[in-house]
């Protein structure tokens, strides 16, 4: 898998993960994440990326965020969109060409063999034929040219499922959208932590996506840099995607199990009658709370992780009533809860220092960064795993770590503890509890089936 493809996955696995946990208020993370991604496709070519000489209107970077079950507005198969040839033969005269970050569509063109004029007769067809304008690395353009310097039909493909089909029609193209269905397959993966969750992830080949994935839908009750000990299990149930035989992609997670030093947590997925998505216990509690367990990206330092060492993070509970996480300088440090910046900015031996005030008289400090995140200021409003700051050693720290503390009215606590004793957040209502049950039943029955064929251990108490 190049590393392109690897990105795009993240970046897909992120967005499904925004659009589950925060259905409706937090899109704009998923918008921007995406639109940020895309920033970084085409920043490294030309300026103004892709463009039609001429064409001086840049159209805003699409960031699709469709509902699900929005039905496309015309949709065709595969047999519709490939030209049905006579002869197998044909199939040849497909030119195939992946956009490229600084390629603009002239450049393309000319390289296919067709002219300037052909391409302002393609854009010029129609006013759906503007969607050439909003075209981005990564698309992949399809040309069938039987005769020489004649374009009969172009192929735009934002991704293997979607994209649209300019057919010629006399001296016209007809524009048709490509709307395509995946099939999906379901994978079931095991995992037995030995040294990281990462390194297990590697050995049973679980696309990092979904541990990462896997990581959040569990960030409010494990905490994913501390807690993970040798012999722990997980499995995940994952969806993925096919086109015509073709693995394309990753799916979302349907239900996912770890057993973290033999207490059991299960989350399945559940989409409610507002076709928000959410990950509950099979008795409808939810796996979102209030605050995440860690303030880390784990993620990310795994990147940093090198197998032949023991894992980066250390622990101490110092008489500060802190809870120390030695990180590589740099890493991103999350918000663990909603909240208000009441300071950001240099404090003696905290040195680069962020407090946030929460709902209900919570306080966090995330002490000795290297940088504070772009845009965090005081008075700024923040979201749980908004990513407010970076690992670093300033003021009195010896080494890179975060110094993060907890404090409920003030008083310092062990967030470690504290919120084992917090109340539990949000679950299904009684009223909605049959629909939750009818839904997960089949799946769950279908995990448990799957877990118990691969021995997970579950003979363990389970950890209410
Ligand atoms: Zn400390």
């Amino acid at each position: 898998m190049d590393p392109k493809q690897f990105l795009t996955q993240i970046v897909q696995t992120f967005k499904q993960f925004v659009l589950k946990y925060y259905p409706k208020d937090h899109l704009y993370i998923a918008g921007s994440m995406a639109a940020l991604f895309l920033l970084l496709l085409i920043i490294p070519g030309e300026d103004k990326g892709p463009a039609v000489p001429n064409q001086t209107t840049r159209i805003p970077i699409p960031v699709t965020l469709d509902e699900p079950g929005s039905e496309p507005s015309s949709s065709l198969n595969l047999a519709d969109y490939v030209v049905t040839a006579e002869a197998p033969a044909e199939i040849n005269l497909w030119q195939n060409v992946e956009i490229k970050s600084g390629d603009n569509l002239s450049a393309i063109f000319t390289k296919v063999g067709l002219s300037d004029q052909d391409l302002f007769r393609v854009l010029n067809s129609s006013e759906e034929a503007k969607i050439l304008n909003r075209v981005y690395p990564g698309y992949q353009l399809d040309f069938l040219i039987p005769d020489e310097g004649e374009l009969e039909q172009l192929r735009v493909l934002k991704s293997p499922l979607e994209g649209y089909l300019f057919t010629r029609e006399n001296n016209d193209y007809l524009v048709q959208e490509i709307i395509k269905e995946a099939q999906i397959h379901q994978a079931f993966k095991v995992g037995e932590i030995s040294d990281s969750l990462f390194m297990a992830g590697q050995r049973e080949q679980i696309p990092a996506v979904h541990l990462m994935e896997m990581a959040n839908i569990f960030g409010g009750v494990i905490d994913f840099i501390l807690d993970p000990r040798m012999g722990d299990q997980f499995s995940i149930l994952y969806n993925e995607q096919f086109l015509d035989g073709q693995f394309i992609g990753n799916g979302e997670i349907l239900a996912t199990r770890f057993v973290n030093q033999g207490r059991v947590f299960t989350a399945v997925r559940y989409i409610n009658e507002e076709g928000e998505v959410g990950y509950y216990s099979p008795d409808g509690e939810s796996m979102r709370k209030a605050f995440l367990r860690n303030p880390l990206d784990v993620f990310r330092i795994s990147s940093n992780f090198n197998p032949r060492r023991r894992h980066p993070i250390l622990n101490t509970i110092r008489a500060h009533k802190g809870t120390d996480y030695a990180a590589p300088t740099g890493t991103p440090i999350r918000a663990t809860s909603d909240g208000r910046v009441t300071r950001a900015s240099r404090y003696g031996s905290f040195g680069n220092l962020v407090i946030i005030q929460h709902a209900g008289g919570f306080e966090t400090k995330y002490a000795h960064l290297s940088r504070f995140a772009n845009g965090i200021g005081r008075g700024d409003r923040v979201r749980q795993g908004e990513v407010i700051g970076y690992v670093g050693s300033t003021g009195g720290a010896t080494g890179p770590h975060l110094h993060y503390e907890f404090l409920v009215n003030g008083v310092h606590q062990n967030p470690r503890t504290i919120l084992d004793k917090l109340p539990t957040a949000v679950s299904i209502e009684a009223a909605e509890m049959d629909r939750f049950r009818d839904q997960i039943a089949p799946l769950l029955r279908q995990f448990e089936e799957l877990n118990d064929s691969r021995l997970l251990s579950l003979n363990q108490q389970s950890a209410d």
